[in-house]
């Protein structure tokens, strides 16, 4: 048994900001050992049967394991023969305690590997639109902790030399002692006005910047409730702000946006909304899991054996594709058996085929949902007489078998994966549609759209919803939100992740203009 660890850097906090070695890594893990600061969502890129173990240290204050037992604890898996991923906020080397980790695996004779990651001390500098360096401002930049050990009586950052010998001072875990820091350095000749910033949450959609003269920022800092985890930035370079700063302009920046699609696919419309600045907040509706039902089963092996005897094979979406490549890969191996014509309602669907090595004839275009592709199977050849297999979900729509079998054909709807509804936190939901805090409530499939109508307990939840953006994936969702009396505000042309947040994006950019023009009219400025 070889077990062997790797340190991974999970990135400041968007969790696309991992690098593609550590996403990597993370997915041939056996053990994954991760930090408070490690985005959580990170851990879903693991593999199911991968251990996941949380030794975060949690801050100046609360109790916190100590190190040597977070090192003990690698080593231990390690010896036992596992892939061990010690996932760290950042990069692991940078006040990351990786070195320590490291050097226990080089004594117990471990093999560890380190994958560098996006440190928090130039990424959330970078998200608040301040290059560490910059030709017309600052050469040199050092990144420093302002954090006292307090295991170490005396202090040894000297901070007055250090802040008149680079441009520009980035420091981590300087929060709790900032005052006593901008003391130091100003002490030390830094000129008190130098333009600083303090960066809370970087590369988030909740980030908060601050920006002051030195002197000014403890103060400021604290009027304005900033705490950790923050960076704070110190040198000239921080006057670029004004004229880089993007992130904060992005058009969801800070919007919550409710994600109701199931964990195991939630990741792409969350990434795309994170990219646009959203914070999504994720709360599956639906879980899909394999058929349970005996007899359902035996249907879908039978025709799982008889591949071959089809001529059509229609998926309407890509859960049927993996659920029926998985049910195969169990059975009898995989779906080459097949040889007639693969039809797609979506990209993604035909993606999903063809990754699991399915050739695709024909993908629903222009009205991509199952009216569309069943008046395109019609309008390719005549189906009287030919025979389609249909996986579907256990809820899905009869659409396209019925419109199959009244055109002639023999069609086998067989279930593939059913809709199961997970444990929702109804009381939060609540609290957060009470509140108003949801910009936007986001649904991809009927099932969802159910399951959220019938959380709501009251009308006040239904009013709530009202003033939220409603966004349905495609025309079947949206229907669903008006049988349950929700109107959509946005149905993109694609039913595709990142076409909704695309169409999100421009609505959000319409209601923003609009607001402008009334502005302007109520002060009688120009139209
Ligand atoms: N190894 C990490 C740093 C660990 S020390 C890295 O390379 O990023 C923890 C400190 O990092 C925090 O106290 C804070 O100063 C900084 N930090 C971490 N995440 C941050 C974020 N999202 N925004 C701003 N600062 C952050």
């Amino acid at each position: 048994m070889s077990g062997r660890v790797v340190l991974v850097g999970a990135g400041p906090g968007d969790p696309d900001l991992i690098t593609v070695r550590g996403a990597a890594a993370l997915a041939a893990a056996d053990v994954v050992l991760y930090d408070s600061l490690a985005t959580k969502e990170l851990l879903g890129l693991a593999p199911a049967h991968a251990e996941r173990v949380d030794v975060g240290k949690r801050g100046h204050d609360a109790p916190t394991r100590p190190q040597d037992e977070i090192n003990a604890l690698i080593v231990e898996h390690a010896r036992a023969g596992k892939v061990v991923v010690r996932l760290k906020g950042g990069d692991p080397f940078v006040f990351g305690r990786g070195g320590e980790e490291a050097s226990a695996c080089a004594k117990a004779g471990i093999r560890c590997e380190i994958v560098p990651g996006v440190t928090s001390a130039l990424a959330a500098p970078a998200y608040a639109g301040i290059p560490v360096t910059d030709r017309r401002h600052g050469a040199s930049f050092a990144v420093v902790t302002g954090h006292k050990d307090p295991g170490r009586p005396a202090e040894e950052t000297r901070w007055g030399q250090l802040g008149v010998a680079v441009d520009t001072l980035v420091i981590l875990m300087g929060m709790r002692n900032l005052a006593d820091i901008v003391d130091k350095l100003v002490a030390g000749g830094r000129d008190p006005a130098t333009p600083s910033a303090a960066v809370m949450r970087g590369t988030l959609g909740t980030q908060r910047v601050v920006v002051a003269p030195l002197h000014e920022l403890p103060a400021r800092v604290r009027a304005s409730g900033l705490g950790a985890p923050a960076t704070v930035v110190v040198g000239d370079v921080v006057k670029l702000r004004d004229e880089i700063g993007w992130w904060e302009r992005e058009p969801l920046f800070g919007m919550r946006v409710l994600v109701t699609r199931a964990a195991a696919q939630s990741a792409e419309l969350a990434s795309a909304l994170r990219t646009a600045g959203a914070e999504p907040v994720l709360m599956p509706l639906i879980d899909l899991v394999a058929p349970d039902d005996p007899a359902r089963l035996t249907a879908l092996d039978e025709a799982l054996e008889s591949l071959a005897d089809y001529d059509g094979l229609v998926f309407a979406s890509s859960n049927g594709v993996r659920f029926l490549a998985a049910r195969a890969r169990a059975r009898t191996g995989d779906l080459s058996a097949f040889r007639g014509q693969v039809f797609c309602v979506g990209q993604k669907t035909a993606e999903a085929a063809l990754a699991v090595g399915l050739p695709v004839h024909l993908v629903a275009s222009g009205r991509s949902d199952a009216e569309g592709l069943l008046a395109q199977i019609l309008q390719a050849a005549p189906a009287k007489g030919r025979s389609f297999l249909l996986p579907r979900s256990d809820v899905g729509r009869t659409v396209i078998a019925d419109g199959l079998r009244a055109a002639g054909a023999r069609v086998d709807s067989v279930e593939a994966y059913r809709n199961v509804r997970p444990e929702v936190d109804v009381a939060a939901l609540h609290r957060d549609l009470a509140a108003g805090t949801l910009g936007a409530l986001t649904f991809t499939s009927p099932s969802t759209v159910e399951h959220f109508d019938d959380l709501l307990q009251d009308d006040a939840a239904r009013r709530a919803v009202g003033d939220c953006i409603v966004a349905a994936v495609g025309t079947t969702t949206a229907a669903a939100l008006r049988a349950r009396g929700i109107e959509p505000d946005v149905v993109p042309k694609r039913p595709e992740p990142r076409a909704l947040v695309e169409a999100l994006t421009a609505h959000v950019r319409a209601l923003h203009d609009e607001n402008h023009s009334e502005n302007r009219d109520e002060t009688g400025d120009e139209r």
